[in-house]
């Protein structure tokens, strides 16, 4: 049975004119999460994607399993350390999409060797068991033996360490599919545009297939809003004047020819000159270099990097690339826009957490923001939890930490 056949989902949610237990707007990562983790506990559960799954910021990613240094330098070690456990989870159940990657910090200046070979051990250690390969301090030579085109002026060594990287998309398509194959059923091009209330509360969603207009009236008994980027705009049709969840920083990403990083191991630099991190990482038969951190207003399914990012991508690029890449050199860029959880204060959105939060309003709507690919097993648990309880859901356990999603042979029609 094709358990992706639009036409047998449709004939699913028409059949279905009782109670779903969950319904969940939004099909990236963290709506995937959260109905994976729902199906597995065995609630009737529904996902209403409106695009493409993982259309969004979802595809977007740096396409790292890890636990982020740049969170360590930033002292948030339990976040360092949830994200290093949930990367080794996913490369035991997800291992044909998730593989070890070597990165290489080139050392410059020579205070920095000593730092981030030290910070790195506490790296290695936070992962622990589920540890993915030993950090170590490198030699000149033995640098620019791994990164052939390292730039070397000034170059004093290395640290090489390990983390995860992934196929955003293919992992995103293969929980969907997952998800459908074990009696849930997630949908793409289904929009929700309102939410249904009874005595005040929640009471299912109002979605519309954008392939024919129809318009179909959902009951759930809890709807989840994992909308990424459009989280303020589905708190909104549940409360016209709630504050804003969510605030948007933009990170793009450029793509060149792999010959501006010969070898098999990625640049990473933990500290740009504005504190920022960029990463040049084997991707394919390419290399993707990134990113940026810049504020956005609007949330956009399809954003625009701007000239400044560009620059700064390929300014930084050239510091550390010994044949320098040029703005011809760029095959093609992509860009995506972090639905980080809104701080009380302003602040600037590089040091804002990439923990992740749930909020459940007076009506009963769970909305769950921030959070990253990495982590989106743990934030289904955290936000199936929350809830289970809100609905009024038998009480059982997750069962995901050990849940296989599988390779899946049959296509998308
Ligand atoms: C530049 C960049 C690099 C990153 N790199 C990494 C990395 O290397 N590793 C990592 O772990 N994390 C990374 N992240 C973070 C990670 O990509 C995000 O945290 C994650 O993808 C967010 O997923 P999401 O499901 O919350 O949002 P999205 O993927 O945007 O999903 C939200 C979905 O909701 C849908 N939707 C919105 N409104 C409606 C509606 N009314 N009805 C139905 N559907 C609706 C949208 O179409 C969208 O598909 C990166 C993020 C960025 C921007």
């Amino acid at each position: 049975m094709n358990y992706m056949n639009r036409e047998i989902i449709l004939d699913k949610i028409e059949s279905e004119k009782g109670l779903w237990d969950v319904v969940v707007i939004g099909g990236g990562a963290t709506g995937l999460g959260a109905a994976l983790e729902s199906v597995t506990r065995k609630y009737k559960t529904l996902l209403l994607e409106k695009s493409d799954f993982s259309k969004g910021t979802s595809s977007r990613s740096t396409k790292l399993i890890h636990g982020g240094v740049r969170y360590l330098q930033q002292g948030n070690i339990s976040l360092v350390f949830e994200a290093l456990q949930e990367r080794g989870i996913l490369k035991q159940n997800a291992p044909h999409l998730v593989h070890n990657q070597a990165f290489i910090v080139p050392i410059y200046d020579w205070w920095d060797g000593p730092f981030y070979g030290m910070g790195l051990k506490v790296y290695d250690l936070l992962a622990g068991k589920l540890g993915i390969g030993k950090s170590k301090i490198l030699s000149k030579a033995e640098t620019i033996e791994k990164i052939e085109n390292v730039e070397t002026k000034d170059l004093r060594g290395g640290v090489i360490y390990y983390d995860g990287q992934f196929d955003d998309s293919r992992l995103a398509i293969n929980i969907a599919q997952t998800i459908n194959e074990n009696n849930g059923v997630a949908i793409n091009y289904m929009e929700v545009n309102s939410l249904m209330k009874t005595s005040n509360m929640i009471s299912g969603v109002i979605a519309i297939d954008k392939e024919t207009n129809k318009e179909y009236k959902i009951h759930s008994r809890v709807v989840i809003n994992a909308t990424g980027i459009f989280t303020n705009n589905i708190i909104k049709l549940d409360q016209i004047d709630a504050d804003d969840l969510v605030t948007l920083s933009q990170g793009i990403h450029i793509v060149l020819e792999k010959k501006f990083l010969k070898g098999n191991s990625a640049i990473m630099v933990p500290h740009t000159e504005d504190g920022r991190v960029l990463f040049a990482v084997p991707w394919y038969d390419k290399v993707i270099v990134g990113t940026t951190d810049t504020k956005v207003n609007e949330p956009l399914l399809e954003p625009k990097p701007y000239k400044e990012e560009i620059e700064y991508i390929l300014q930084h690029a050239q510091k550390y690339m010994s044949s320098a890449p040029e703005l011809c050199d760029i095959k093609s860029i992509f860009a995506g826009i972090r639905p980080l959880i809104k701080p009380r204060e302003n602040k600037n959105t590089s040091s804002i957490s990439r923990d992740h939060s749930i909020n459940v309003s007076k009506s009963g709507l769970v909305t769950i923001t921030g959070g990253k690919w990495t982590t989106y097993r743990k934030m289904g648990e955290d936000v199936i939890n929350q809830a289970a309880l809100i609905a009024g859901l038998e009480e059982r356990s997750s069962i995901t930490k050990s849940f296989r999603i599988k390779k899946k042979k049959k296509r998308f029609r």
